[in-house]
């Protein structure tokens, strides 16, 4: 395997360990805010906040970004933390943005009594007149110059509840005619009479993200706060306002946010999937959501294989999902239990094997792994095969099912077909073989050499299944970057249901377990899945859509 060179957030680290800033100390954070289920793209950021910590000895903590209040939900926490357990990863701390509330409280009180922070009585209508456009400067708001005392006063006011919601918001006083118009006087705490699913009743003003973001960073001691690119505008502030409160000195560095094709990414967007029964929940097997691709099938291991094979940029990007299949695929390949399901059934009565008489066959549960050992399915007078294994009237090079041809059964028999029975209107019934009793696959005796090679299914013995599969959620690559709604380019056609006959021993799946329906593709016991009702996911085809 070939080193990859050092990414752009690795060689700011080797810099820093090298010069010793933080005594050659390293923290980074993942900060989710609980406001829905972890998706693909914070999978990359969590493989790269704890590959890091990893890499260089240090730490991560996980934080939840919870200082906004109506959005926000212990389910949600829950979610977080057994998907990152399930990924693998081992946080160092479980903080709370929440449990910052005091000390922020504090910190407003400082920048206000520093001159550095003022209550504004503007409406929202207002404040956003007087900030002006990129290119006009802001204009100063009338509240702007109350003395330290009356801010004092009035803040303690907001905290109090006697204030009504929207009536005034605390506002950093930096600069009204910055080119970065986040500068401008950016509000930092508003009034919301909300209960949070933390601190209940006890306040009735939050901080901006602004103000609790950084300031976590810095209490917690983060060393490297790594965010996305949409927060390049926000460093200045960020920094403004540790340096003004004049406490640890955290960094915040932006990469691009992973885009996938043919799905959404953003929690809202993936909320009103769910809420409008696009899909039947945040794990629905076609969501993008970490539950979803756990629930379809993908190990862990592929998604932090494709996290590090992709590494990180400072452009946006769209990535292509087919390279993500082909992590899973190689993992499963590895993994994953061979057995046989037939699909479309086709009935075959084996005319020599006498009625009741079963021929155990031993079958590889895994070629690709010599510890995995064998098998026994039993080979019986009626099977089936797949329809689409028989062909009535076959081409030249046809090397499976036709009258009069033979064809290797998996791990069992060469058996040759005698007839055909049809229905009347021409569609086939059945068919009647014979098999070669000295052509036992592992003890071939027969001579006969044949080139294709089927699953089957014994009809007597074999389960009835369904079978889920998924297609795209959506018809187009970027559905984000479309016209109109997002909605409009769902893909209608996203699951099928199938009945299909399996070997018996998946009366026994686990969840869990993998397997490879062989050439049919990797599937896994749905969480609907009982021993008396088998249900599995399709998790990804057996065909490489793509190659590294
Ligand atoms: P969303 O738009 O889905 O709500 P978010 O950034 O608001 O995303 P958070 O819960 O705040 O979601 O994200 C937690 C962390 O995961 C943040 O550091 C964020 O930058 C990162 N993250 C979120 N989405 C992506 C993505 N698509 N690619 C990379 N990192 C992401
Ligand atoms: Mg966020
Ligand atoms: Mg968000």
């Amino acid at each position: 395997i070939k080193e990859r060179s050092l990414n752009f957030v690795e060689e700011i680290i080797e810099a820093d360990l090298k010069s010793g800033k933080h005594n050659g100390r390293l923290l980074t954070r993942f900060p989710p805010e609980p406001n829905g289920y972890l998706h693909i793209g914070h999978a990359k950021s969590i493989c790269l906040n704890f590959g890091l910590a990893q890499k260089y000895g240090g730490g991560t903590n996980l934080r939840f970004d919870d200082t906004n209040p109506v959005t926000e939900d212990t389910e949600y926490v829950d979610s977080i933390k057994n998907d990152l357990r399930w990924l693998g990863f081992n946080w160092t701390n479980e903080m709370y943005a929440s449990d910052y509330f005091d000390q922020l409280f504090k910190y407003a009180k400082k920048l206000i009594t520093k001159g550095l922070a003022y209550v504004d009585d503007s409406s929202a209508e207002e404040m956003a007149t007087l900030k002006g456009t990129p290119n006009a400067p802001g204009v100063e708001s009338p509240f702007r110059n109350r003395t330290v005392e009356e801010n004092l006063n009035l803040f303690d006011g907001m905290a109090n509840g006697d204030f009504a919601e929207g009536s005034r918001v605390l506002r950093a006083k930096i600069d009204m005619t910055s080119s970065n118009m986040l500068m401008r006087d950016p509000i930092i705490y508003r009034i919301k009479f909300a209960e949070h699913h933390r601190t209940g009743d006890k306040w009735c003003i939050y901080p901006m993200y602004d103000f609790a973001h950084g300031q976590s960073d810095s209490i917690e001691g983060i060393t490297h706060s790594i965010c996305t690119l949409e927060f390049v505008s926000h460093r200045e502030l960020y920094d403004w306002f540790l340096e003004k409160l004049e406490i640890f000195p955290s960094k915040q560095y932006e990469f691009a946010r992973l885009n996938l094709t043919y799905t959404v990414m953003s929690k809202r967007k993936l909320l009103q999937l769910v809420n409008e029964g696009h899909v039947t929940a945040w794990d629905d097997p076609r969501m993008p959501t970490i539950s979803g691709m756990r629930r379809r099938g993908y190990t862990a291991k592929s998604i932090v294989d494709f996290c590090d094979r992709i590494g990180i940029q400072k452009r946006d990007n769209l990535i292509d999902v087919s390279l993500l299949e082909f992590f899973v695929r190689e993992d499963l390949n590895k993994t994953s239990t061979r057995v046989m399901a037939v699909f479309d059934p086709l009935k075959v009565v084996i005319t020599n094997l006498p009625d009741g008489v079963v021929e155990p066959c031993s079958l590889e549960n895994n070629p690709e792994d010599p510890e995995s050992g064998h098998r026994l399915v039993n080979f019986t007078k009626e099977i089936y095969i797949e329809r689409g294994d028989f062909m009535k009237e076959p081409p030249a090079k046809y090397f499976r099912l036709s009258p009069g041809k033979m064809v290797r059964l998996k791990g069992a028999y060469i058996i040759q077909c005698d007839e055909v029975i049809e229905n009347e209107g021409g569609s086939i019934k059945e068919l009647r073989c014979s098999y070669i009793p000295s052509s036992k696959s592992g003890a071939d005796e027969s001579g006969i050499k044949v080139k294709g090679v089927i699953q089957w299914v014994s009809a007597s013995e074999g389960l009835k299944s369904e079978i889920r599969i998924y297609d795209r959620l959506f018809k187009v690559e970027d559905p984000s970057s479309e016209e109109g709604d997002f909605k409009e380019y769902i893909n209608e056609n996203s699951l099928e249901i199938i009945t299909a006959y399996v070997e018996p021993v998946l009366k026994d799946a686990k969840p869990g377990d993998r397997y490879q329906f062989m050439r049919n593709g990797y599937f896994v016991p749905d969480t609907d899945f009982s021993p008396e009702n088998l249900v599995f996911n399709k998790t990804v085809g057996l065909k490489e859509g793509f190659k590294v």
